[in-house]
């Protein structure tokens, strides 16, 4: 996510277009070629469970406690909305596959807002009742550990979003000419019912109708798109793993650009008119950043990618939306180069707790400052001085990056800024090569998995052969300005 409100300091206003075209220089290039192949991603933390017959109703987040549920891990959800932007109705089907992680008796989904009209296990009717954003579901008979089950929810309402605990808005968010769906952290059960939290990774299958004349955009792959009797319906795919609050069915009225890229990838722009010109050479460069990202962070995880920009100032952030990043207008280059850094740090790579939200914030920022460096602009060393000439009172100090405190301060400068320092002290400390040669093999070794702080300093330690342990506890879990190693 980037945020102009919550937005670190950035080294100078958008990069001029000129600069962009230079080529990496020669010794990032030799580092590139010698880097080895990708490994197995690695398999993800499960939802934690009591001991119990009933799942939790939290999967276990001190940040946000009721985020996600125990007992049961979702491997794909089927969604099929009906949305009128006029009168704001959303009509929603929800088919989640589902196993059993322990023996259950009753189980809870996310789900806030919304009327609940129905809800099936197997095909057969379940009680259901409300509580907060729980949704709790008894089936008929107990599920046994490790039974796949389907559950259907069947829903109508208003959806609106949810405020955060920093006092901004995610998920369901009306615009003037449809929605911005955004679900970072917790908005993804503002529109449909949820494992809501990022420890369970699913695929997805969207259908999504429309009044005609409106583009209803999703992630991953559009696989079709059908007009009749003044309504139009989209169906996306999204096939490889993706956390719920990464989900996306934005509706407005779009111009749309479809293109492949060179490495095969499918490429759909959904962009208001009003940013249009704005931002048309900013997307323009999106192959670009994706190919020297690939040769960075090793290949692109996803086989779709785009954007959609928005006209939506009353939202104040762009997220990473999985494979086809959200903007709520036009963006910056570095912003644009942020949220793509993100589909292999955050998306692929996903948390398992927010406390971790510096694994995502802070390797997106550096991904901004290594694109300076290697773009003309200024160099790493030079954004990470910046920063470090701040007063010791000033809020870049207030809390470390790697220990945030609270849900509230998850998207706070802190994170982003000091998570990027971070980085620029481990890059100095074991030298360019085996610095990205760390990111490299942290992309390939939990791709389309999780990966925690702990995880991240072992294999920073593991492939430098250093002791890193005073530059991380100084660096990351420090609070107050660092004395300069
Ligand atoms: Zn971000």
């Amino acid at each position: 996510m980037t945020s102009l409100q919550k937005r670190p300091a950035r080294r100078g206003a958008v990069l001029r277009r000129e600069a962009v075209a230079a080529t990496i220089p020669v010794a990032v290039a030799a580092l590139l070629a010698a880097a080895g192949p990708a490994s197995a991603g690695t398999g993800a933390a499960g939802p934690t469970a009591p001991a119990g017959s009933a799942g939790s109703a939290g999967a276990g987040d001190p940040y946000f406690p009721l985020a996600g549920n125990g007992g049961y891990h979702v491997s794909h959800y089927g969604l099929t909305l009906a949305y009128d932007p006029k009168t704001g109705h959303l009509d929603g089907t929800a088919v989640l596959t589902a196993r059993a992680t322990q023996r259950l008796t009753r189980f809870d989904l996310d789900l806030r807002g919304l009327k609940v009209t129905g809800v099936t296990v197997d095909h057969r009717k379940a009680a259901h009742r409300r509580d907060g954003q729980e949704l709790v579901v008894t089936p008929r008979t107990a599920l046994r550990k490790g039974h796949e089950f389907r559950v259907t929810v069947t829903y109508n309402g208003t959806p609106g979003p949810v405020t955060d605990p920093d006092g901004s808005l995610d998920g369901w968010i009306p615009t003037d000419d449809g929605a911005f769906v955004a679900g970072e952290p917790q908005g993804a059960m503002t529109w449909f019912p949820a494992n809501n939290h990022p420890q369970d990774k699913s695929s997805y299958d969207f259908t999504i109708t429309v009044p005609a004349g409106h583009t209803a955009v999703a992630n991953g792959v559009l696989r079709g798109q059908r007009t009749a009797h003044g309504r139009t319906t989209y169906r996306w795919r999204q096939s490889e793993p993706m956390a719920a609050y990464l989900a996306t069915a934005t509706v407005g009225k779009f111009k749309v650009e479809q293109y492949t890229t060179r490495d095969g990838v499918k490429v759909y722009n959904a962009v208001d008119p009003r940013e249009a010109a704005k931002a048309a050479p900013v997307l323009k460069e999106l192959p670009s950043v994706l190919e020297w990202e690939s040769r960075l962070f090793g290949p692109y995880p996803y086989r779709a990618a785009g954007a959609v920009v928005d006209h939506a100032p009353q939202v104040g952030y762009a997220l990473e939306t999985q494979t086809r990043p959200l903007y709520d207008s036009a963006p910056a280059l570095s912003t644009l180069v942020h949220e793509s850094a993100h589909q292999w740090f955050g998306d692929s790579v996903s948390l398992t707790r927010w406390k971790d939200i510096w694994l995502n914030e802070g390797f997106a920022t550096y991904a901004e400052w290594l694109y300076d460096e290697q773009h003309g602009g200024p160099s790493a060393q030079n954004a990470f001085d910046t920063l470090y000439a701040r007063p010791a009172d000033d809020r870049l100090w207030a809390y470390p990056a790697g220990d945030p405190g609270s849900g509230a301060a998850i998207f706070g400068t802190p994170v982003y800024a000091r998570g990027a320092m971070v980085l620029h002290e481990l890059r100095k400390a074991v030298g360019d090569r085996t610095f990205l040669r760390i990111l490299r093999t942290w992309a390939s070794e939990h791709r389309y998995g999780h990966g925690t702080t702990a995880q991240f300093t072992a294999l920073a330690e593991r492939q430098s052969g250093k002791d890193l342990k005073s530059l991380f506890h100084t660096w990351l879990l420090t609070k107050g300005k660092p004395d300069k190693a």
